[in-house]
């Protein structure tokens, strides 16, 4: 079928690039080497610390979220190593994959795939290593596999209580630029992030957030490794270089989102992204649908999982609703395969595109055939009119 008008793109990432990203990106390649890229380099690899609100250096490769995860392993860890990690879902099972390859000791805290991280399980795992043998524990902030949060103040007060040594190493890929996160204040080590989610980029860039203490412990560590050594991005970096040809159409773009972060004002913007889930889960609940998260203070506010009634197949609802409305919808990942979709509703979004796009979800769900009530999109509209200044956010 031809579609007229946007493609709704309502995938938790790659998310839509709003024009003015596109435009700042529409420009001719320059020299990497010469002094007009050293001018964009600076404005981009301060202007990104503001992002993570960190004062250390943030690495940016041309990568993808993978490719960062796996900077944040061989920089500061060795085979052999223990590290601790959290069955969130499938992102969480991805990275301790990659760890399983990088020959890491994996202690892996088993989860349903339903609820964040649970900061005390991680406080006893670390109480009970006395001989300090865990150099590292592993979270995911925003599982967009589910959309479950994980509280990384509280997982950082569990492994300060505990008196424990690790290092807190987050995968915040597609948190960072939607939910609120500070590298610093909540004491990650390394903070592992992406450009096609919250900052609203096409794929391609990979961050490292690092403190001091992972600097410190990378520096100590043999792990061989080249393209992605952080010693080797600082010096060029300080001049506003890379060692290695930069990704610069990105980088102009990344200028151009980090500009327009700051104008909406980064507390706005994680209040938009509240706001805009909390009037989908409205419309979820309407419908008679569950939501895969069951951690209500950890709700993502970056996208909202809907379990399918049994019986009935995700991806075929998503196909008709793609086939018919134009709109993108995440599949269910791993185990919630067939099972679940996912709402995407980060980065460029606004109240009228959401109810757009419930407006598709709703449609497809009748057309499919799925056993639900009417109502969702008006019950989301209902929320959005009362979250209005002066009226308080209802919950
Ligand atoms: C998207 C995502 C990744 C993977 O990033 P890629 O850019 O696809 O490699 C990892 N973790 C989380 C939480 C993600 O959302």
């Amino acid at each position: 079928m031809q579609h007229q008008g946007p493609h709704f793109l309502q995938i938790p990432g790659p998310s839509p690039v709003p024009d003015r990203v596109l435009r700042a990106m529409d420009r001719q390649v320059i020299d990497h080497r010469g002094p007009a890229f050293a001018v964009l380099g600076k404005e981009v690899l301060a202007g990104i610390k503001t992002i993570f609100q960190t004062t250390q250096p943030v690495i940016i490769y041309p990568s993808s979220g993978t490719g960062a995860w796996e900077a944040a392993i061989v920089n500061v860890l060795a085979a052999s190593d223990k590290v601790l990690m959290v069955e969130t879902g499938h992102f969480a099972a991805l990275w301790k994959k990659m760890a399983d390859r990088f020959q890491l000791e994996v202690d892996y805290i088993p989860g349903d795939w339903r609820h964040g991280c649970d900061p005390a399980q991680i406080e006893a795992k670390l109480v009970e290593d006395k001989g300090h043998k865990i150099k590292a524990v592993m979270v995911v902030h925003n599982e967009t596999s589910t959309g479950a949060l994980s509280n990384i103040p509280n997982i950082r007060k569990a492994i300060d209580s505990a008196n424990h040594p690790a290092l807190l190493l987050v995968d915040a890929i597609s948190s960072l630029g939607s939910a609120e996160y500070k590298h610093d204040e909540w004491g990650a080590d390394v903070t592992v992030s992406g450009s096609q989610k919250g900052f609203m980029l096409p794929p391609g860039l990979g961050f490292n957030a690092v403190s001091e203490k992972a600097f410190a412990a990378a520096r100590a560590n043999k792990t061989p490794r080249s393209y992605w050594d952080w010693e080797d991005m600082l010096a060029p970096n300080a001049a506003g270089y890379f060692p290695s040809t930069p990704a610069t159409n990105l980088l102009w773009g990344l200028a151009e989102a980090i500009a327009m972060i700051h104008e909406e004002g980064l507390n706005n913007l994680f209040a938009r992204h509240q706001k805009l889930a909390a009037a989908t889960r409205k419309a979820v609940e309407a419908w008679g649908l569950e939501i895969v998260c069951l951690d209500k203070p950890n709700y993502s506010p970056i996208l909202t999982g809907v379990m399918m009634p049994p019986g009935h197949d995700a991806d075929a609802f998503r196909k008709i609703a793609l086939d018919n409305f134009n709109i993108s919808l995440g599949m269910g990942l791993g185990k919630l395969g067939g099972k679940a979709f996912r709402i995407g509703h980060l980065g460029d979004i606004n109240p009228l595109m959401l109810i757009g796009a419930l407006g598709g979800v709703e449609m497809g769900l009748s057309m499919a055939g799925v056993p639900f009530r009417a109502g969702g999109v008006q019950a989301a509209m209902r929320a959005l009119e009362e979250d209005r200044p002066g009226n308080a956010l209802k919950a």
